[in-house]
């Protein structure tokens, strides 16, 4: 056996599904010196979860993929209610749009998680310089946190011990036995071409070879079944339902009319089914399962469960419809538990993200989106602090803001599984049944909340909120200077033009995913003498050598390379011009580059794609403007005037480290 080797990264990041992709990808755009393992020798090929909320996409957009996403999925526009008429027989009761109209410049989408994984992984190439890859069949065997260094921030606390997998080791067992077609985690016969790469075995020369690891901060993303949770003897507490679900991707051969749209089928008396439409002609049905059910212990057997079971259970409730296939891509069955971590970190230097915290019923769409989330929130805290650019308190931010989510996510999935599971009501008298009204409503509710952007973080350094009520007050009138941007929520989006070129943009578009901290100046009308005296006092400060902008800015890197000002104003763009009326500040100069002419927007009519009314959308005042401070996950985490320099350098001095 030989002696293990000994390394140091900065962050390691275990599990390359979705939560730990997207850690990776922070790591990537921003820099990092990060290692990301997977026990797994290849990525998912099909199957597991697909839906992609708005909230996703606009991360997916932020990142530079996006458009893939957009482009190759299967949209969702509308979904149709399918419930039993007097006669018991099943009809279609209402229709609804898939998501609430106007919410978000994306709609939701489903696509398989492999062609997302594919996403993140040349991503993460990209933009890391292919210096940041999944090493694969590689699998931590211990984890120790020296408590003692926690607080040193220049320390390396964190040990795993990592061994290198033999090829079959690797590779991953088929879940439910009794079937040809694979149910989870092997090569879907619709493989995409660039996928291929992923099917060439790595090469099984290290097998059996060991590495000690010294990490700043480990982030564990390694699924429901957690070793990192279990490394660090943390608990998923909550119960598992009597619920049994079996799912199936096929290409469907039906008489059913609604096959392309996403539907809710209650049937009278064979249970429950979700139709979801997807790409490749394919379609995925939820089924339930009335036939299987737990044992003593409220466990169901598994191992029983067959395509055939699920699919006949399909039939039944679609009945008389029929439907038929020859190809299924994926099959799988479980039962819904509904569980959340005790804890998400231990001493801010582990963390966990994802299934690891959080299982609840793939139905509503939400394991992936919200996984994926998780770690959009932590990459760039984590980032940051590595770095040395954002203070360790930071961290802190992270169990507060996402365990609530997760909290609210399996309270939600609580009441739409029973709902969705329960008998359909015969009428009014019958209190046992679910009313379909109540489905709808439940579901109508449930779509905000399914967007991804109802999500609103409470107070702490990085939510400038009211910590008590005696702050509330002032809280308030701050925030009437931008009804449309609630602090704690995501920046909203509305079209601008670009002062130098008039090229329209959505303003969420300028906001990518680097790890920068924006202040938005909403300039207002600086075509007003007196507007422009405050637009001008405001970047005299901003600029002053003691400001936080450049004390925030590590020596020698450029003026917004930890925060960017952008300036959206108000005045008619072609009687402003860039130079003349913006101070330098609003559009710096680069000695070898020339000015900046993409940080200043306006707020006017293009020529082919109407008019964005930011101001108006945003609830800000046209003449006087404010100034919006933007995380870099794009959650609005300050309001105020132009004239509260002082508040707003406070907000920085809290949370970023400020050169003396
Ligand atoms: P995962 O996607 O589980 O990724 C965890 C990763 O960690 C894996 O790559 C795994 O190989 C790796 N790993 C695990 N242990 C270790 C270890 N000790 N060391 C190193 N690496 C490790 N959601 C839906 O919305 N709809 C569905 O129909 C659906 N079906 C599903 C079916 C199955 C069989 C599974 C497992 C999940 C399903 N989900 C579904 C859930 C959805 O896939 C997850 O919510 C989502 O993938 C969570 O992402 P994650 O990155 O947190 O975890």
């Amino acid at each position: 056996m030989t002696e293990p080797t000994e390394s140091k990264t900065d962050v390691l990041i275990i599990g390359a599904g979705p939560s730990g992709l997207m850690a990776a990808a922070w790591m990537a755009h921003m820099g990092v010196k990060a290692r990301i393992v997977d026990k797994r020798n290849t990525k998912i090929f099909s199957g597991q979860a697909d839906g992609l909320q708005c909230r996703s996409l606009e991360i997916f957009d932020s990142l530079g993929f996006g458009d893939r996403a957009w482009k190759e999925a299967h949209h969702m526009i509308e979904i149709c209610m399918w419930n039993p008429g007097q006669d018991g027989v099943i009809r279609r009761s209402d229709r609804i749009p898939d998501t609430i109209v106007g919410l978000s410049r994306f709609q939701q989408i489903v696509l398989h998680q492999g062609r997302i994984e594919r996403f993140f992984l040349d991503n993460i190439k990209k933009y890391s310089g292919d210096t940041i890859h999944v090493e694969r069949g590689v699998l931590p065997e211990s984890l120790e946190i020296d408590a003692d260094k926690v607080d040193d921030d220049e320390a390396y606390p964190v040990t795993v011990k990592l061994r290198t997998l033999s090829a079959e080791e690797a590779t991953p067992q088929q879940q439910i036995t009794g079937s040809k077609v694979a149910d989870g985690l092997f090569r879907s016969n619709l493989i995409n071409e660039d996928d291929e790469a992923d099917l060439i075995k790595k090469s099984a020369a290290r097998a059996g070879a060991t590495e000690i690891v010294h990490a700043k901060y480990v982030i564990g993303c390694d699924g429901a079944r957690s070793w990192t949770r279990r490394a660090l003897g943390f608990e998923l507490v909550g119960e598992a339902t009597d619920f049994i679900w079996g799912v199936m991707d096929i290409i469907p051969f039906t008489d059913f009319p609604d096959i392309r749209m996403r539907c809710a089928i209650h049937s009278a008396k064979n249970g429950s089914l979700m139709v979801i439409p997807r790409e490749n002609k394919m379609v995925r049905l939820y089924i339930q399962l009335k036939e299987v059910t737990p044992d003593a212990s409220g466990r169901a057997d598994r191992s029983k469960i067959t395509p055939d079971i699920i699919f006949s259970a399909a039939q039944k409730i679609l009945a008389p419809y029929k439907i038929d296939y020859e190809y299924c891509d994926w099959w799988t069955a479980y039962q819904i538990g509904q569980r959340v971590g005790t804890s998400f970190d231990a001493h801010n230097r582990v963390f966990l993200a994802g299934d690891a915290v959080h299982t609840h019923s793939p139905k509503a769409g939400q394991g992936m989106n919200v996984s994926m989330q998780d770690c959009y929130n932590l990459g760039w805290k984590v980032g940051l602090v590595a770095q040395g650019i954002a203070k360790r308190s930071i961290l802190s931010s992270y169990q507060s803001e996402r365990r609530q989510i997760a909290q609210d996510l399996i309270d939600f999935d609580h009441k739409f599984s029973r709902l969705f599971s329960g008998r359909p009501a015969k009428d009014v008298m019958d209190a046992e049944g679910v009313s379909m009204e109540e489905f709808k409503d439940a579901f109508l509710k449930g779509n905000m909340f399914a967007s991804g952007l109802s999500v609103n973080y409470g107070p702490s350094t990085i939510v400038a909120k009211p910590g008590d009520a005696a702050e509330q007050e002032d809280f308030e009138k701050k925030q009437a200077l931008a009804t449309g941007l609630p602090v704690g929520m995501r920046f909203n989006s509305f079209k601008v033009l670009n002062q130098a070129d008039a090229r329209p943009w959505h303003f969420q578009e300028r906001l990518k995913a680097d790890g920068r901290f924006r202040v938005v100046l909403f300039a207002g009308d600086i075509l007003k003498p007196e507007q422009k005296a405050r637009v001008d006092k405001f970047c005299e400060l901003l600029d002053a050598p003691a400001s936080f902008l450049h004390r925030a800015t590590p020596e020698g890197q450029a003026i917004d390379g930890v925060i960017e000002v952008l300036t959206i104003h108000s005045s008619k763009r072609v009687d402003t011009e860039l130079l003349r009326d913006f101070p330098a500040i609003l559009h710096p100069l680069d000695p070898h580059r020339g000015w900046d002419y993409d940080k200043v927007f306006v707020d006017d009519v293009s020529y082919h794609e109407g008019y964005g009314d930011a101001y108006k959308n945003y609830g800000v005042d046209r003449e006087r403007g404010c100034v919006v401070v933007v995380r870099p996950d794009q959650y609005v985490a300050w309001v105020g005037e132009l004239d509260d320099f002082e508040h707003l350098e406070r907000y920085f001095a809290g949370c970023l480290v400020l050169r003396a």
